[in-house]
């Protein structure tokens, strides 16, 4: 898509990408979903190619580059139908943090792992209570002695089965005050009074939400990411990744379903001309393509920035990015299931259950009405209305 914009190793990186991604497709990534498997083959490869891992530091098993080529690849696999939605959470996030704020003892005992594909980490905000509220999470870390003892609930967490561990945002409990004062902390799988249960999503995908309950969940000192009282700013460093990786996964998916779209298009025929000649056809396709190239260029304004160290900056602009593709990537599966007809329904040509993905990105990791909220009070200056 892009050529002028990116360097020559980018430009390289990105058709790699597209072809490994084509290997495996979406008839791959549907046969895993029905399946109920995680894609752990496309995973692992993906990672021994060094694309999973791409922004992690070098010196624990990355490819050093930024966030960046992280969303490339993201992008590019989701566009040969074979995203891999693991990477928001498992490199982008808890790899991000870990590397700027874990220490030396968790950096080597999870980053080479990340890279290579042989762990996965899963990232666990969301509560049944707070929901867009994040300052309202409870999730509570109290100490005894040296240990923590961590208490709470979480809600739509993807991939906690398939991952070795779960980056678990909580709060210190000293620190009720509304102000959110997050500390990070990794729960191993397994770890007693820590359970899962699927929730039933009606999505055809191959990575499931759970819902999760910690009971007095017994962790060692040094499972706490980072100082317990520069939470914020750690969480930040991870948010902004996460959102230019959504809006990396709602544009493959986007640029999927337009690109299934425009091959149907070009080809059905039931007047004299193929369907796409219709501009009643071609246009919004036309308009699809527009807004997906546009949603591109900012996530790629939010990558850099993020990659050049401004957090601010990039706060900002990852919202927009994410704002911009997830509804350019709704509007697109829309058009692309409609210009198929009876087909975009069928799943045989397996655009419909897209419909229901690329609502995703509108909804996670935060909504379309709460960025549209931080442009408002933070870049406009606007009032709050809660
Ligand atoms: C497939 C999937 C995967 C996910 N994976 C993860 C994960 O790995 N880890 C994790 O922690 N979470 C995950 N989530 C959770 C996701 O981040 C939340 O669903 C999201 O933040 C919204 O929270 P909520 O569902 O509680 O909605 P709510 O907060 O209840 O919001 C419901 C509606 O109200 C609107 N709303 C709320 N407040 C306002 C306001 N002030 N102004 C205007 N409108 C408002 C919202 O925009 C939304 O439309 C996932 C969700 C999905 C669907």
């Amino acid at each position: 898509m892009t050529t002028v914009l990116e360097t020559e190793e980018q430009q390289a990186l990105r058709e790699a990408v597209a072809s490994f991604g084509k290997r495996f497709g979406r008839d791959y990534m549907m046969a895993k979903a029905t399946a109920g498997e995680y894609p752990r083959e496309l995973h692992e490869e993906a990672a021994k190619l060094g694309y999973v891992g791409v922004s992690l530091p070098e010196e624990y098993g990355g490819g050093g580059a930024g966030i960046y080529e992280s969303s490339l690849v993201l992008e590019e696999l989701g566009a040969a139908g074979a995203p891999l939605l693991m990477m928001i959470v498992s490199p982008a996030i808890t790899g991000t943090v870990i590397s700027r704020f874990g220490t030396e003892a968790q950096k080597r005992e999870w980053l080479p792992g990340l890279a290579d594909g042989s762990r996965i980490m899963a990232f666990g905000i969301t509560e049944p209570d707070a929901g867009s509220n994040s300052h309202r999470i409870t999730t509570t870390a109290r100490r005894d002695g040296d240990d923590w003892l961590l208490t709470g609930r979480k809600v739509f967490v993807s991939g906690v089965d398939i991952a070795d561990a779960t980056l678990i945002v909580g709060r210190t409990e000293d620190a009720r005050t509304g102000k959110l004062k997050p500390c990070l902390f990794i729960v191993p799988r397994d770890a007693p009074g820590f359970s899962r249960h699927p929730i039933d999503m009606e999505l055809h995908a191959a990575e499931r939400q759970f819902e999760l309950v910690l009971d007095d969940v017994r962790l060692p000192a040094e499972s706490l990411v980072g100082d317990e009282d520069a939470g914020l700013l750690q969480l930040f460093a991870g948010l902004n990744p996460e959102r230019i990786m959504t809006a990396a996964f709602a544009l493959g998916m986007g640029r999927y379903a337009l690109g299934k779209a425009v091959e149907y298009a070009r080809e059905r025929t039931v007047w004299k001309q193929p369907i796409g000649a219709h501009q009643a056809i071609a246009h919004p396709l036309a308009v699809a393509r527009i807004e997906l190239d546009l949603a591109q260029l900012m996530m790629q304004k939010a990558a850099r920035l993020n990659d050049a160290g401004d957090d601010l900056g990039a706060g900002e602009a990852a919202n927009m990015a994410k704002y911009a593709a997830a509804e350019a990537c709704v509007k697109a599966v829309d058009q692309a299931v409609h210009t198929l007809g009876g087909n975009g329904l069928t799943r045989e040509f397996g655009l419909a259950s897209l419909i229901t993905g690329a609502r995703v990105a509108r909804i996670a990791p935060v909504s379309r009405e709460m960025i549209l909220n931080f442009v408002s009070h933070q870049t406009l200056g606007l009032p709050k209305s809660y």
